[in-house]
C-alpha cells in the first residue's frame, strides 16, 4: 500500500483486455500557475481529473504485456524514482501493480522530459468518487503539458488494452521537438 492508492477490491478476474471497451475519461484539466494545494515549491502544475471507468481496480501487474510494452515504448522511465526513492523505483511499482492513473502521471512527465522540458514532480490521489483520480504533474510550457496529459491517457489506454500505439514513429519526432523547426504538436 502506498499513499493515495486504494486497497485492492474484490473484482472479477481479469478476462482479457478486449472485454474492456469503455475508455478512460478526462473529466477536467486544470492548469495551475501559482501557489496551490499540491506543492509548496511547484507552481506550474496540471491537475487532470481522470475517471478510470472499467480500468479502476485493475492493477498493472494483472494486465498482460502492459509492463513490457510500456518499457519498450519509454525505456527512460527507468529514471523515475517514485515512492521507492531510487532509480527504477517506478518500474518496481509497475511490476508490483499500480493503478493506471499513477502510470498516466509518470508518462505525462516523461513525454515532456523527452521533448526537452524536464519535469519531475507528480502525485496521484483518489477522490471521493470511486474510480476518479486527481493526476497531478508538473509542466514547463503549458500547452505542451496539457498535450502530454492527453497523450499519456491515450497511451496507457491503448497499452492496457493490448493495442499497438498508432504511428509508432512519433517518439523520435517528439524527442526532437525541442530543437526542430517543425510545428510542435501542441501548438
Ligand atoms: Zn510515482
Amino acid at each position: 500500500m502506498y499513499p493515495g492508492e486504494p486497497r485492492r477490491a474484490d473484482v472479477a478476474p481479469y478476462n482479457g483486455h478486449k472485454s474492456f471497451q469503455v475508455t478512460m475519461k478526462i473529466l477536467q484539466m486544470l492548469t495551475l500557475r501559482g501557489p496551490n494545494y499540491w506543492s509548496i515549491r511547484r507552481h506550474r502544475l496540471i491537475v487532470l481529473r481522470l475517471d478510470l471507468q472499467d480500468w479502476d481496480e485493475r492493477y498493472t501487474d494483472e494486465l498482460p504485456g502492459f509492463y513490457e510494452a510500456l518499457v519498450e515504448l519509454l525505456p527512460s522511465l527507468e529514471e523515475h524514482f517514485c515512492s521507492p526513492g531510487c532509480r527504477g523505483g517506478f518500474l518496481q511499482r509497475l511490476r508490483e501493480g499500480t493503478l493506471l492513473g499513477h502510470v498516466v502521471e509518470h508518462v505525462a512527465l516523461e513525454l515532456q522530459t523527452l521533448a526537452g522540458m524536464p519535469v519531475h514532480f507528480g502525485r496521484t490521489r483518489e477522490t471521493r468518487t470511486r474510480g476518479v483520480y486527481n493526476v497531478v504533474y508538473e509542466y514547463q510550457y503549458e500547452r505542451a503539458g496539457r498535450y502530454a496529459g492527453r497523450a499519456a491517457v491515450r497511451i496507457c489506454q491503448d497499452l492496457a488494452r493490448g493495442d499497438a500505439i498508432p504511428n509508432g514513429n512519433w517518439l523520435p519526432t517528439w524527442r526532437n521537438c525541442g530543437n526542430s523547426n517543425r510545428p510542435l504538436p501542441w501548438d
